[in-house]
């Protein structure tokens, strides 16, 4: 009999396949499949952590004063002798021969079924050594990612995935923006997750992986084992775990007719997003890594309307990328954008972004507070570094410069005191730098309220959506158990888009919206309605948005948005 789990549909498509699981709730550690061929490499780094990491204890077991507590020598006795057994470890290396786990998945697999027996020992001596285990594979951990962290932008093992992965969908309790950042390239053909909401960062880079995933399933990764068939129907939003013969052949041929309206849209790529009235509508593509670069423009994108550089910073166990880096990474995004613009955002990290290692990672209120352009205020010499690698940039194609989470007055004074400081240090530097345009997000509601005055300095706006819905309605955008409240088309939320774009056009300043609405085909004409001419997406969502545009006619749009603004329930009239 099949299961049929329901969660929230936040990448479209169907996927079919096998499970891999994450069930630990270690979220912090990479999770990616390796190659096949990289298998012995993968085992020897393993082996080379339990080394490292037996040399440790050894040497803190020699160096013990002698007056201290015999305890402490027999803890380290018992976590060398866990860490010599040779069974455990090839438990441990079979995870990654036979699953091709990364060696951190592969510990953390283990280690959560051997603590699974343990707890089930009626011996109370055995059931304790589970907290000997589990720190000792916290050791293992730090080594393997201490490791990782300094080899950071090499390029890991997940950049070529197996073929013979591609049908494995992925399953886990919870993901970090990052781990799924390593799942590029056909590596998993979708994943659920327990936890997690419609716009969570994880759930943004899913969409832009083009892979179908449901997310706030609350129970998927306790109710599969690894090894099951799966469903994940990225549209409903439905997860169905070994499914009947009947079932497995009506999702396939769902698989196959949205393959074929993939293909059908893929037509639209060339096409110039006019409306019927003539209206030129600019449709602009989001982007985490600059190697989305191509697939923006696969896509057919004019430019990119967010560049998410805050990802270039996380995932390194906390080691920033220096100005050249980044200079070369920036470098990178324009130079494959062919000539195009592109929107570099500067860091926006914190909240369920957080800098490993570098920040102090679990605050109350993470998303109320230090992040974004906070976090770089609070830390002028990470922003003025990057400030100059993109000024750098801009001596090489069309660049701008876009400012997150802005909410006072005195923030946008201090913001553009430091770009003129970057500025001054290339030139005392006789480094060649070029012109940028400056951009505000609007995704606090007092910046969008005080748009007037924010509008006076910037040479664009734009809007996210993402952040803005869930600081008016006061949900957080990261949790499945509100996730029902959030509502891009609350009346309230709809008034102050409006009430943005209005006053961008008023100043003559471009307004765009960046947040997932932008990408959302049903709310494109709406937004038409209300003025907008400048969206910025998912590269996967344009066509079906350019396919809206084509369709449009903004004069006979704009009453009818009128009639939704003023509606209680505009949810109901965009039907
Ligand atoms: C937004 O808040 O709408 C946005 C585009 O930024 P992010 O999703 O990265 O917070
Ligand atoms: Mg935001």
């Amino acid at each position: 009999m099949s299961q049929t789990l329901h969660g929230i549909a936040v990448a479209g498509g169907i996927a079919i396949g096998r499970v891999a699981l994450v069930r630990s709730r270690r979220r912090d550690v990479p999770h990616y499949l390796i190659d096949a061929a990289g298998v012995d490499a993968e085992v020897q780094r393993f082996r080379r952590a339990r080394q490292a990491v037996g040399e440790r204890i050894q040497q803190m077991r020699a160096s013990l004063p002698p007056d201290m507590p015999a305890d402490v020598a027999a803890v380290l006795d018992v976590h060398l002798m866990l860490l010599q057994d040779d069974a455990g470890a090839q438990s441990v290396e079979r995870w990654i021969r036979e699953r091709l786990y990364n060696a951190e998945w592969a510990l953390v697999s283990d280690l959560d079924e051997v603590v699974k027996q343990f707890e089930e020992m009626s011996d109370d001596y055995l059931r304790e050594r589970k907290a000997d285990l589990e720190q000792l594979a916290e050791h293992l951990l730090r080594w393997l990612q201490s490791e990782s962290g300094a080899k950071a932008g090499e390029g890991s093992a997940a950049e070529t995935p197996p073929e013979a992965s591609a049908l494995q969908v992925l399953v886990a309790r919870d993901l970090s923006p990052v781990d799924t950042l390593q799942f590029r390239r056909g590596m998993f053909a979708g994943f659920v997750t327990d936890v997690g909401g419609k716009t969570s960062h994880t759930a943004i880079v899913a969409r832009n992986l083009g892979i179908p995933a449901v997310v706030g399933t609350r129970r998927a990764s306790a109710a599969v084992q690894a090894g099951d068939w799966l469903i994940i129907d990225g549209d409903a939003g439905i997860v169905i775990i070994d499914p009947t013969p009947a079932e497995l052949s009506e999702y396939r041929f769902k698989q196959r007719q949205s393959r074929q309206e993939a293909e059908r849209l893929a037509q639209l790529k060339n096409t110039p997003a006019i409306t019927r009235d003539g209206q030129h509508i600019t449709l602009l593509a989001n982007i985490e890594r600059p190697a989305d670069a191509a697939s923006a423009v696969d896509m057919g994108a004019v430019g990119v309307g967010l560049l998410r550089s805050e990802f270039l910073f996380m995932g390194r166990a906390g080691k920033l990328p220096d100005e050249d880096e980044q200079y070369a990474a920036y470098r990178r995004a324009v130079e494959g954008m062919q000539g195009m613009p592109v929107t570099i955002r500067t860091a926006d990290i914190g909240a369920d972004k957080p800098l490993d290692g570098h920040v102090p990672l679990r605050r109350l209120n993470p998303a109320l507070g230090l992040r974004a352009i906070r976090w770089s205020l609070a830390e002028p010499e990470i922003f003025l570094t990057q400030v100059r690698a993109i000024l750098r940039v801009a001596a090489h194609g069309a660049v701008q410069m876009l400012i997150p989470m802005l909410a006072q007055l005195d923030e946008v004074r201090q913001t553009f005191a430091l770009i003129e400081k970057a500025r001054a240090q290339l030139d005392a530097r006789g480094t060649a730098h070029g012109p940028v345009r400056v951009g505000a997000m609007i995704e606090v509601p007092a910046a969008a309220l005080m748009v007037r005055q924010f509008a006076q300095h910037f040479d664009f706006l734009s809007i996210g959506t993402n952040d803005l819905v869930q600081y008016m309605l006061a949900i957080d955008r990261t949790d499945e158990t509100v996730a029902h409240l959030y509502d891009p088309l609350h009346p309230a939320v709809l008034r102050l888009i409006a009430d943005v774009i209005a006053e961008g056009r008023s100043q003559g300043k471009p307004v765009s919206i960046c947040g997932e609405m932008a990408g959302d085909a049903a709310m494109t004409r709406l937004l038409l309605g209300m003025g907008l001419r400048h969206f910025s997406m998912h590269p996967s969502r344009l066509l079906a948005v350019k396919q809206e545009v084509l369709a449009a006619d903004t004069e006979e749009l704009a009453d009818w948005a009128d009639a939704v603004l003023a509606s209680d329930s505009p949810a109901s009239l965009l039907a």
